[in-house]
């Protein structure tokens, strides 16, 4: 298929490649650590057909930390703003995803924002549904809307592998359950969150995801509404501001997409008005960032002048 992108992608994934000898694939949940550390690739949408994939394009992976984006446009669907924002704030932390620290430090104790861990647990704590699985049933079908693939599921041994050594997110829910962020079963939160983040993807459709965000939250094929158009806005400002972790400074100077990350090494972004981009590198950076990914976004933002700013 003709499309603008040309041959670029192809060199691009294989000047990026070498990155990924320096990175290290996640191991503290052990089913991710078995990750093919070369493995990098990228998949461009722009609202005809996914006109490009390069690199390894059909290899799934999970979700991870890019749920967040999915679980917050849900919950703020579900109960406004309001509601949403008196459990979880708006400001970026120069901490690390999984950091307790704010929490202790922040009067009333309520999570930074709805990227980081403690923020997106308590988001999940807010998905409507009288069981798990109806919960999940929910976030699945719109994750398959959004990304137009009916299949998508998610990874059961990913999930249950992070639930077994999730202790760290256990404990954020323990001192977030005393300060009255939560009131939920801390087991069964954990269980829903540990699933949300074992939802599996390629590529392909984090680019559809990427668009459906970059164009207002409209289905990326049909030609209906999924996510309103201000909760759209709102996801993409809080990708800006805190979708990187603690590297979001520096990725909206280098690259400036609205972006989010996770630690499977996937990648999503959202152009607005423009393409979606889906990336899958699980070798990462000391931030936790596929750091063949973040080099990818910085060379295909300058080449398609593809910053907002
Ligand atoms: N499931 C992961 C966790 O909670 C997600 C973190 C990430 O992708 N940064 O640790």
């Amino acid at each position: 298929m003709v499309c603008r992108y040309g041959d670029d992608l192809k060199l691009m994934i294989e000047e990026v490649r070498q990155y990924t000898k320096e990175g290290k694939v996640a191991d503290y949940i052990p089913a991710i650590s078995l990750a093919n550390k070369s493995d990098v690739a990228v998949a461009i949408y722009d609202g005809n057909d996914t006109c490009f994939s390069e690199g390894n394009s059909n290899q799934l992976f999970t979700l991870q930390s890019i749920s967040k984006v999915l679980t917050l446009a849900l919950a703020l669907m579900d109960h406004g703003e309001e509601i949403v924002f008196s459990k979880v704030g708006m400001e970026p932390t120069g901490d690390p995803f999984n950091s307790i620290a704010k929490l202790e430090t922040q009067v009333p104790s309520k999570p930074l924002n709805p990227m980081i861990n403690a923020g997106a647990l308590a988001v999940s704590s807010l998905i409507k549904g009288s069981s798990n699985d109806e919960k999940l049933d929910r976030l699945l079908s719109f994750v398959r809307e959004l990304s137009g693939n009916p299949s998508i599921s998610f990874n059961k041994d990913v999930a249950k592998s992070e639930y077994d050594t999730a202790d760290l997110n256990r404990a954020l829910l323990y001192f977030m359950k005393q300060h009255g962020v939560i009131s939920d079963d801390i087991e069964e939160l954990l269980d829903f969150y540990t699933k949300q983040c074992a939802i599996e993807v390629n590529c392909e459709d984090l680019a559809k995801i990427g668009y459906a965000l970059a164009h207002q939250g409209e289905h990326p094929d049909k030609n209906y509404s999924i996510v309103p158009t201000e909760i759209a806005r709102l996801v993409k400002t809080f990708m800006v501001t805190c979708g990187m972790y603690n590297a979001s400074g520096e990725f909206a100077i280098r690259v400036g997409i609205p972006a989010k990350s996770g630690v499977s090494g996937g990648i999503v972004g959202a152009v607005p008005g423009s393409i979606g981009i889906g990336i899958y590198g699980p070798a990462l950076d000391e931030k936790g960032n596929s750091i063949a990914g973040m080099k990818l976004l910085q060379l295909l933002s300058a080449k398609y002048r593809l910053s907002i700013f």
